[in-house]
């Protein structure tokens, strides 16, 4: 096979970022050979072919899936047309799907990358928006004024913000417990405040306010602290059913308990059958 010029080479490995833009979603550079495209459509080299057109950059192990039996063959390639530059279809001639070659994924990732920030800005005002409603609804509650704004409550006032009577009522709960304790929000997730609240009723409180504000700082990454939630303030879940045959037990549930069912047991009042440990005893 004839030589590539150098020139080529370079401007080829500017064109695709000295990356395979093969089978990968990650930039992949390890091992990285020219190539006449002619030779992956089964034609062998062509020195008269020696432009950016003709040459593509592939690691050793996708250029593999061109030369082996079964092979894939390139139908179509041009590097500037980002959009349909690429085609590749295997041996029963099906097109392999652009989101498999990093040819089209590395625009996508470049994109991707540029939105996330945008995303991240936009969350944390959601965050800060939700909060200046959760003060808004207070404010309202603490000062009567619902009636004097043209609403019955500040549940229909909430109504207004598409929101539920539970969610209006979570809301300004958390707002004063954010107060009382001199917490400010800021652009906390409510689910960070709920996490406070619970470990304050836990007697955990300074714990769970310190790993709030390391992830505010970035000094706790959120999954460590969502991890740390789990351990700390794991809630048992306990519901309530009654069991039983004429005479009723009030059982209760935790999600260990292994549900048996055994009609001739006892009767989970509502439909369901259940086995359970009776607590206390009903009428
Ligand atoms: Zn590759």
């Amino acid at each position: 096979m004839a030589e590539i010029p150098e020139e080529v080479k370079q401007e080829v490995w500017r064109l695709h970022n000295g990356e395979c833009i093969y089978w990968h979603n990650a930039p992949f550079r390890e091992g990285l050979e020219y190539t006449h495209m002619e030779e992956h459509r089964g034609m062998g080299g062509d020195a008269s072919k020696n432009t950016v057109m003709h040459i593509g950059l592939g690691c050793k192990q996708c250029h593999k899936r061109f030369h082996s039996r079964g092979a894939y063959k390139i139908v179509h390639f041009d590097p500037y047309d980002k959009e349909n530059g690429l085609i590749i279809v295997s041996h029963r001639g099906k097109e392999v799907p652009k989101h498999h070659l990093w040819f089209y994924n590395r625009q996508a990732c470049e994109r991707l990358g540029k939105e996330q920030e945008r995303i991240e800005k936009l969350v944390s005002e959601s965050h800060r928006a939700i909060w200046e409603v959760a003060n808004y609804l207070e404010e309202v509650d603490t000062r009567g004024s619902a009636k004097a704004l043209g609403y019955e409550n500040i549940y229909e006032l909430g109504a207004q913000f598409q929101l539920s009577s539970s969610k209006v009522k979570q809301l300004v709960k958390l707002w004063r417990f954010m107060q009382e304790y001199d917490l400010e929000p800021g652009d906390t997730p409510i689910e960070l405040a709920q996490v406070l609240k619970r470990a304050d009723k836990k007697g955990k409180l300074e714990d769970a306010v310190a790993m709030v504000e390391g992830v505010r700082t970035g000094e706790v990454h959120i999954a460590e602290f969502w991890d740390w939630v789990d351990q700390e303030l794991k809630e048992e879940r306990v519901r309530k059913a009654w069991v039983g045959k004429g005479k009723l037990k009030k059982i209760e549930l935790s999600e260990d308990v292994l549900f048996q069912k055994d009609p001739d047991e006892f009767v989970l009042k509502g439909g369901s059958l259940v086995a359970g440990v009776g607590l206390e005893e009903e009428e």
